[in-house]
């Protein structure tokens, strides 16, 4: 008989992003075999990719920077309350040198195919280049929003100009001094490509499908006095946000939107819109999201700012979102973005009212006229949440494709494991509490290392979610979204993106809990051996 062949590795991780760094950081120090594959030249998953002009934080930096390190934490400073791209990627880079994590990762390797074999316990990856290294664990660090996509706008290739999509930004700097530009989309991307560049080009033109909401980010730098205070401030900080709803440093309002006068709540939604970051959504009352009429009161505040901020009120009122609540998508934080409507180098085109119909060799015809351009700027967004995972082709036992099983929208245990994928672990996959993203990417790790640790203490090569455990989780996701305004809006969140194929349907694709409830829950499996998984 022949012998089972002994892995290449103990883990092989997709993606060098946020998280696939902390899960190598972790398993080497339980002295695992480790190699992380990355499509990217770099460090960096989502801060490497999304360079496009303006990008930075919407959490605040001290809460979003990696918490499981005082030496780290006492090292980095950061500039300004909401770091740019270019500070967060000098940042990953820092945390990648100092504890030599790059030894460990293989970069320009994208993954195209992971396949399990029963007989080995183990996984076998395929790059692009067809080698294939294998590994008795699988984890996904493919990030929830790492697969770009262009809009299905005929004629796209035809177009003489330079375009650029804003999560495949150049490295170079593009000149912007004098070019006619136009940006296609307005969500969270387009809203600070928007502010940053119309100051630099000769023109801009904004195409607008859906109005977004989006209220004031309010950055600043950080002096010495402030720096200080948040150093010898983090363990306080890191606690507070384990404690919030989303692990942001925004605690919701324990009261309802009319459990207050009138005067009352219009005072306190000055107060949060005068206020630094996500505290008008996630430190607001705590029905807005969840109640209609709570919610039109906090959509109606906002939208007299947006009526008061915009001079020409033809435009103001293009700018007001009418189909979806306050914060019932994913709020895009603003610098002056309203302002640049007042900008006489600057056009807003509706594009519900004046479709486009194709993109032309010189720039973009709506069903009223062409207009001509430099530059277009592609910031529409992503195949997100299981778009990455469509993208390489999972085989769990006896060749089940991924891509099939969640066919009708994904099913998991606890976000992280798939019933038919032994020994595959997702981070930041679906059904997981995403919110402050690091905050929670540091929790996910932190348990599959447990389970991983567990594993090998107890010489088992093979851990599977049940069935009824899958569903179990399924069910409870699917519960937990019902009654959230949100789950009833068209946006990437809802699994909805009209530029890809099969993704018009509305799915429950994150798990909208509270994040302490979600760790309550994983800390209970840990804690009772992880009874609920096959193991063997
Ligand atoms: P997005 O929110 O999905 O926005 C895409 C935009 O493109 C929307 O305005 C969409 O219009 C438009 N669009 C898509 N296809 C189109 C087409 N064929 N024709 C015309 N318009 C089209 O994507 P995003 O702005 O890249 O943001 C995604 C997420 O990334 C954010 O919600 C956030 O979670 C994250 N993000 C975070 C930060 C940060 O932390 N600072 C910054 C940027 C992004 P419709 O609305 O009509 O579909």
């Amino acid at each position: 008989m022949e012998a089972t062949p002994i892995p290449d590795f103990d883990a092989i991780i997709i993606g060098a992003g946020l998280s696939g760094l902390y899960q190598l950081y972790r398993l080497r120090e339980q002295g695992l075999k480790v190699r992380v594959f990355e499509a990217g030249t770099d460090v960096g998953g989502t801060w490497y990719w999304n360079r496009y002009p303006g990008a930075r934080f919407d959490s605040e930096s001290y809460s979003y920077g990696y918490s499981f390190s005082k030496e780290l934490l006492q090292e980095w400073e950061w500039s300004e309350h909401f770091a740019g791209q270019p500070e967060t990627l000098r940042y990953i880079n820092y945390v990648a040198d100092k504890f030599g994590l790059r030894r460990d990762i293989q970069f320009r390797s994208r993954v195209t195919t992971a396949v399990y074999d029963e007989d080995s316990r183990s996984w076998t990856i395929t790059l692009e280049d067809g080698s294939r290294v294998n590994s008795r664990f699988l984890i996904t660090a493919i990030g929830p929003l790492s697969t770009p996509t262009l809009p299905n706008i005929a004629g796209r290739d035809d177009f003489k100009g330079a375009s650029f999509h804003t999560a495949r930004w150049p490295k170079e700097p593009v000149d912007f001094a004098g070019k006619r530009v136009a940006v296609i989309g307005t969500g969270a991307t387009g809203i600070q490509t928007i502010q940053t560049i119309a100051g630099q080009v000769g023109h801009l033109t904004v195409f607008q499908r859906t109005a977004n909401w989006a209220a004031p980010l309010h950055n600043g730098k950080i002096d010495a006095e402030t720096q200080a205070k948040i150093k010898a401030g983090y363990p306080e900080m890191f606690a507070r946000c384990r404690e919030t709803f989303a692990c942001f440093i925004h605690t919701t309002d324990p009261r309802g939107a009319f459990e207050v006068s009138d005067e009352e709540r219009e005072a306190n939604y000055e107060r949060l819109y005068g206020e630094r970051g996500f505290g008008i959504w996630i430190g607001n009352f705590n029905d807005i999201l969840i109640d209609r009429k709570a919610n039109a009161t906090i959509s109606d505040f906002v939208a007299r700012k947006i009526r008061q901020r915009v001079k020409d009120q033809t435009v103001a009122e293009k700018l007001i979102p009418r189909n979806h609540g306050f914060g019932t998508r994913r709020l895009p934080l603003e610098t002056l973005y309203y302002e640049v409507y007042n900008q006489d180098n600057v056009e807003l085109v509706d594009i519900k009212e004046t479709p486009i119909e194709r993109i032309t060799p010189k720039g973009i015809k709506t069903s009223d006229r062409e207009y001509e351009f430099d530059i277009i700027i592609y910031a529409t967004g992503f195949d997100a949440i299981t778009g990455s995972f469509d993208k390489i082709d999972f085989r769990g036992v006896g060749g089940t494709r991924l891509k099939d099983k969640w066919k009708r929208g994904p099913e998991t245990y606890l976000g992280i494991m798939v019933h038919e994928f032994p020994n595959m672990l997702m981070l930041m996959g679906p059904h997981t509490a995403l919110g402050n993203i690091p905050r929670s990417i540091e929790y996910s790790v932190d348990w599959v290392t447990g389970l991983i640790e567990f594993a090998i203490e107890k010489g088992l090569t093979r851990l599977e979610a049940t069935p009824d455990g899958v569903k179990s989780w399924t069910d409870h996701v699917r519960e937990l979204g019902e009654g959230m305004l949100s789950n009833e809006v068209d946006s990437w969140m809802t699994g909805i993106n009209s530029n890809v194929e099969g993704k018009q349907t509305r799915i429950v694709a994150r798990y909208s809990g509270s994040a302490p409830a979600y760790r309550a829950r994983c800390d209970d499996v840990a804690a009772k051996g992880y009874a609920e998984l096959r193991l063997s």
